[in-house]
């Protein structure tokens, strides 16, 4: 039996392991100086004016809907391929969650489906006070149409860019937050720079980012400025709100500094295995990705789609894969799907079922071996020939 290919996994330098091990050395395991020089670098990476470091995207994506306010009666709107934690974030502040349909081509959030949805949700009072599209696999959203819809319609924006960090729309690094109010990352192991566990969000609003960096730690400020009283002494600060502890360590920091200077070749190391896959594919009966002029894909997962007249349908191919030693996945069930959303009574949608029939990720990270690739790029030729 040959070894076992994953679909992700991180990329880690001995010079990683020297910044972890130097940190776990230092004074500060937590609240030192390593969590502001990733922010540091972090706004480099992207140009945002602000980067708020966190122990997980889940926990970027709770803060970044707190900051917008979003409570019990507002409605959150996502789409259904994603990870659960792009709808969990608005269940957490007691608000509805409701699903947008996605694009037959790039799996993204639909923004004509949107406006459709909008148009019939204007009607009867339920807009939403908050969009989350999702830029799956790293490739960027319609942003732009679906921020001229945020001014139409009212709502707010959180781009849930965990697949994306390192990605660019229209040039321009996604986190910037061009076309959004909130950019999340994530730096999960599997992603694109990892801190093993850890998130950002990223705003160029001032207020927001306030909201963001004391919800991140208690709601507790040490700064006056802020402070709603005139200290009592130096011992003094103040709970002007209620937070939580949703802080990434200095470990963790000192990782993700380390691994965001090698941003852009692991990007470009993802972007020359897609061309291989593109290439070497391209006969097969696969939908394979879209290119999308004007972006550039962090190409976080390869997703292919087993088309109708392929020999084997996508399940016998899944199970062929595995047993074959190749960790294919499937990114994802429609959020919908999970026992705990249905009993909240969706309708499926059209676009998100025929996805969910037909889709599965090939191997697809910066370290993957030509030889690797021979082997998933061979077993999808003999199913599917
Ligand atoms: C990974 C992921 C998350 C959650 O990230 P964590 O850092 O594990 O909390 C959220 N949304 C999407 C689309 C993801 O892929």
């Amino acid at each position: 039996m040959s070894e076992f290919i994953p679909y992700g996994r991180q990329s880690i330098s001995d010079e990683d392991v020297k910044a972890v091990v130097d940190t776990l050395r230092s004074d500060f395991l937590t609240q030192g100086p390593c969590v502001p020089a990733f922010q540091t670098a972090l706004k480099e990476a992207t140009g945002a004016r602000h980067a708020i470091a966190v122990n997980s995207a889940t926990s970027a994506l709770h803060l970044a809907c707190m900051a917008l306010g979003l409570r019990e009666g507002d409605w959150l709107w996502t789409t259904p391929i994603s990870f659960a934690a792009s709808s969990n974030c608005g269940l957490y502040c007691g608000a509805k969650v409701d699903f947008v349909d996605i694009e037959p081509d790039t799996y993204n959030m639909d923004p004509r489906a949107l406006e459709q949805k909008l148009e019939a949700a204007a009607t009867v009072g339920k807009l939403p006070k908050v969009v989350v599209p999702v830029h799956l696999t790293g490739q960027p959203c319609d942003m732009r149409e679906i921020q001229a819809l945020s001014k139409r319609f009212g709502f707010s924006i959180i781009e849930d860019a965990s697949h994306a960090v390192g990605g660019t729309y229209e040039g321009v690094p996604v986190g910037k937050c061009n076309y959004s109010d909130i950019a999340v990352f994530s730096f999960h192991p599997v992603k694109i720079v990892t801190t093993a566990e850890g998130g950002a969000a990223l705003t160029e609003d001032d207020e927001l980012a306030r909201r963001l960096e004391l919800l991140r730690s208690h709601g507790i400020t040490r700064d006056p400025s802020q402070m709603a009283y005139e200290p009592d002494g130096d011992w003094y600060y103040e709970q002007l709100m209620l937070g939580y502890n949703y802080r990434l360590t200095d470990l963790q920091a000192a990782l993700g500094v380390s691994q965001i200077k090698r941003l852009e070749t692991f990007v470009e190391a993802r972007h020359r295995i897609a061309d291989r896959y593109d290439r070497e594919l391209a006969d097969l009966p696969l939908q394979l990705p879209v290119r999308k002029e004007g972006r550039r894909s962090a190409l976080h997962l390869y997703v292919v789609r087993v088309k109708d007249e392929a020999p084997i349908d996508r399940k016998a191919l899944f199970d062929a894969m595995r047993a074959a030693g190749i960790g294919v996945n499937l990114h994802y069930i429609p959020i919908y799907r999970h026992p705990y959303y249905r009993d909240m009574g969706f309708e499926p949608l059209p676009e998100a079922e025929a996805y969910y029939r037909e889709a599965i990720s090939i191997p697809m990270f910066p370290d993957l071996s030509e030889q690797q690739q021979d082997r998933v790029i061979d077993c999808l030729r003999t199913n599917l020939s």
